[in-house]
């Protein structure tokens, strides 16, 4: 079932959304070699419950362990943080983070670069950012969840890169995965319209080769199939009369 949220329901999650934000800038700032994924995760779970009534979203949904998810490399989404990974020169890294306020959750994710990465890793990652850009355009009322992948969909491929179908974007507001599923392909004005007051996590996952993907043994971490490297990048968006705001950046 499709929840639309009222304006102030919008801005209690653009609060959550300016968190996940900072927590994000935070985690920028301290990717480096040598830096646990366990590192990572304890500073952002500080940093948003120093914030008054915030949580992390994700720690103890559906039993996740941490508060981030923080992929390397081949991971694709839902790395577990632990002491044992430590982050190296040439890796990327994709830190998806969640803030729950008020009963209201928002949700988005970068893919960084671990020092100095090859020039054609650069272009990948500009390229999924461009691509997350893209799909955010058309989320305009009017328009289907169908034209978002579409966009994700062209901008990928245009790239040589493979669009991951087994995960997809979803709703967000007063649980962290509600309908409709926006997926990163499609076709234009097919699946869910877009109403005003519909929050959405539009969120491309991006490969440098193909687009299938395995489970690991520890039943979170999704890897893509051929150890291609792939990259995340989401932004929480509402649909608005005045075009698409985005929750989890500011304006
Ligand atoms: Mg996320
Ligand atoms: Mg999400």
């Amino acid at each position: 079932m499709v929840t639309l949220k009222s304006p102030r329901e919008i801005d209690t999650m653009a609060r959550a959304g300016a968190i996940v934000e900072a927590t994000l800038k935070l985690c920028r700032r301290l990717v480096k070699p040598g830096i646990s994924t366990e590192d990572l995760d304890r500073e952002a779970e500080a940093f948003i419950r120093s914030h008054r009534g915030a949580k992390p979203s994700f720690k103890g949904l559906y039993g996740f362990p941490k508060s981030l998810c923080i992929s390397v490399n081949e991971e694709v989404v839902h790395g577990i943080p632990s002491h044992r990974r430590i982050l190296k020169e040439g890796n990327i890294v994709s830190i998806d983070c969640g803030v729950c306020i008020d009963g209201f959750h928002a949700d988005s994710a970068i893919t960084v670069p671990v020092g100095e990465v090859a020039p054609a890793v650069t272009r990948f990652l500009a390229t999924t950012e461009r691509a997350l850009a893209a799909g955010i355009e058309q989320a305009v009322l009017g328009n289907f969840t169908g034209d978002i992948g579409h966009a994700i969909q062209a901008v990928s491929e245009a790239g040589g890169y493979g669009v991951i179908r087994e995960l997809v974007g979803h709703g967000v507001g007063t649980r962290m995965h509600e309908d409709p599923q926006v997926p990163n392909h499609g076709k234009p004005k097919r699946g869910e319209r877009l109403l005003e007051g519909l929050t959405i996590a539009i969120e491309p996952m991006i490969t440098m080769g193909d687009y299938k993907t395995k489970l690991l043994p520890d039943k979170w971490t999704v890897v893509t199939a051929d150890g291609s490297m792939a990259a995340h990048f989401e932004h929480t968006v509402a649909i608005t009369k005045s075009g698409p705001r985005i929750l989890t950046k500011a304006a």
